[in-house]
């Protein structure tokens, strides 16, 4: 490709409403254009990158005997009544009519279209089990559509859904899908963990969230470099307490002290001139009407879906002031565990604590040297708050790394689910019917292209690693008015491209530095530049990634280009 045929409209300066470097980059280096709120037009360099991440999918999901399809993004409503989730779905839905008033969606995501189609098709044990896969686009009306490809309504996701006899063939499949997972993630060249993630209704062990590591991602995971355990921080369980025997041996006497005009656990802290980790923190939440008193180390937060589950319910909220006085008939900011009158939910982390402060029902007064099993009982701690790096791994006792990540893939186990929703059945050995087992496989694919930018980028603009860039080389000279260059410019564009090279040719009459600014901002991993050196017979390679400079017999570089490449 010709740089002065090439529609990639360059920008000096970011959206005003780019708030991350990914949707900075990709506007600016003229991969997207925001045609409204979470809609974009992909651009030439856009579509090319894009089609890289589906090729390395496709051969990967190809290769574990998935198969594609392609079905349509109308979804008739009837499938989606039938499933129970058309109106549990949600606003994020998009519902529409034809002409004859029969009301469609546009697809968020494809079980039922999928499962419509397989229990129509598939009758036998003989014909199980089955692995479909589609790359396309995909429409989610979002509260808040954001950061570019990141979070749009509509984006193209690759979905794969799979049928078994079993529970136990649905479980082989999904470490198929595993290592598909992680083999598409490391092809592309990303530093990623695959996480073990919240199953929310379903349940079960079964799911695990790709992660790109990135300082900007919306996701907290925690991994451990000894044992391998890997979570986000939504699931990720704190590690069984260390009681010691002995602790009663420890206990000092309960006291009380002055604390005027402190307020936060911050405060309190540094009123005390302790850490955080030697206060306890109680705080009262309303679920299904009834209030509770959660009892957290003064470091730690709760983490909702642990305690959303602990009380079964699917949504708390804070008491506010006025109802922590009526219900505690304590003073809020200075609660305290002792004689609490409404249930009291202890943290795990309370567990190994001995002599700590916490509030003492009373305006100014905190209590020193408070004892769970001496001052207030505790039948049974529970898991509650959020796990954190330096926390103990729950595997194996390590200290666990945290490091913040962008989801972009999600790999689930949904037994039968839609398959008993649908009747999807099929006949056993023995002639008896039984729904088949499921399970599902999604990688948002515009969203990889943002969150390999988000991984892969320094103040000039994009790093794309190789398999992923949407040109793998770019041959600049230096300046096309002299024929020499020119010249020697072609001819390596010639024989990189004879290679099968994805490489464009800076062929514009403007200055260097401009054309050096577009190839660092738009991220080609190679440079080859063709300047005055050339009367001796040598040209430059610049590497995106490092910034490293060789000079090179302009003979050999194509030869040299191809080795780095390979
Ligand atoms: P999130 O928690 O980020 O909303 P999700 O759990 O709703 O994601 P899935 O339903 O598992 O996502 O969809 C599969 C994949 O599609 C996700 O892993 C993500 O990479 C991508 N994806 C989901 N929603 C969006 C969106 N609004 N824009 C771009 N990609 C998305
Ligand atoms: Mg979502």
């Amino acid at each position: 490709m010709r740089f002065s045929r090439l529609f990639a409209p360059t920008l000096k300066e970011s959206p005003a409403d780019a708030e991350i470097p990914s949707h900075k980059l990709l506007i600016r280096a003229g991969f997207i254009r925001k045609k409204a709120a979470g809609l974009y037009d992909i651009l030439p360099l856009g579509v090319r990158t894009l089609l890289k991440i589906e090729k390395i999918i496709r051969e990967e999901m190809n290769r574990a005997g998935a198969q594609e399809v392609s079905l349509p993004i109308m979804h008739p409503s009837e499938l989606w009544i039938e499933s129970g989730r058309w109106n549990v779905y949600g606003k994020e839905m998009i519902k529409f009519k034809d002409r004859h008033e029969r009301e469609y969606a546009l697809g968020p995501t494809a079980e039922e279209m999928i499962t419509d189609l397989v229990r129509k098709e598939v009758r036998s044990y003989k014909q199980l089990p089955i692995n479909l896969f589609q790359i396309g686009r995909k429409f989610r009306d979002e509260i808040r559509p954001r950061f570019g490809l990141m979070r749009c309504r509509e984006f193209i996701m690759k979905d794969a859904y799979s049928f078994h006899i079993s529970d136990k063939d649905a479980e082989r499949e999904y470490w198929n899908m595993y290592e598909t997972y992680s083999r598409i993630f490391k092809r592309m060249g990303l530093e990623f963990k695959a996480v073990e993630a919240d199953t929310g209704e379903i349940g079960g062990k079964f799911s695990h969230e790709f992660m790109v590591i990135a300082d900007t991602g919306e996701g907290k995971l925690v991994y451990c470099e000894k044992c391998g355990y890997a979570a986000s921080t939504e699931k990720a369980e704190q590690a069984e307490p260390v009681i010691s025997q002995g602790r009663e041996s420890l206990f000092e006497e309960i006291e009380e002290v002055y604390t005027p005009d402190v307020k936060s656990i911050n405060d309190v802290a540094d009123f005390l001139g302790v850490d955080g980790s030697s206060l306890a923190k109680l705080i009262v939440i309303v679920a299904d009407n009834k209030p509770y008193a959660i009892l957290l180390r003064g470091d730690r937060e709760i983490n909702e879906l642990k305690l959303l589950r602990l009380l079964k319910v699917k949504d708390f909220r804070f008491a506010t002031d006025e109802e922590v006085k009526e219900f505690t008939g304590q003073e809020p900011g200075f609660l305290s565990p002792v004689n609490i009158r409404i249930p009291l939910i202890v943290d795990t982390s309370v567990a190994e604590m001995v002599n700590f402060y916490t509030g003492s029902g009373r305006k100014d007064y905190h209590l020193k040297n408070v004892n769970w099993g001496r001052d207030f009982s505790v039948e049974q701690f529970y898991d509650i708050s959020e796990v954190k790096g330096g926390d103990r791994c729950p595997k194996c006792g390590a200290s666990l790394i945290e490091k913040r990540g962008i989801e972009v893939g999600h790999i689930f186990k949904l037994g039968t689910k839609y398959s008993e929703a649908m009747n999807c059945v099929f006949v056993d050995e023995n002639g008896n019917e039984k729904p088949m087992v499921m399970g599902c496989y999604g990688i948002g694919v515009t969203r990889v292209m943002a969150a390999a930018v988000e991984q892969n980028y320094d103040e000039f603009g994009i790093i794309w690693p190789v398999p992923i860039a949407p040109f793998e080389v770019e041959v600049i000279p230096v300046n096309v008015k002299n024929s020499q260059q020119m010249e020697v410019a072609e001819k390596i564009y010639k024989e990189l491209k004879d290679k099968g090279i994805d490489v464009l040719l800076d062929d514009r009459n403007e200055r260097a530095g401009f054309k050096f600014k577009d190839a660092d901002l738009i991220g080609i991993p190679f440079q080859i530049v063709v300047g005055k050196k050339v009367s001796d017979g040598v040209v430059e390679v610049k590497v995106r990634k490092t910034g490293e400079k060789m000079e090179i017999a302009a003979e050999k570089v194509v030869e040299m280009v191809l080795s780095r490449l390979s």
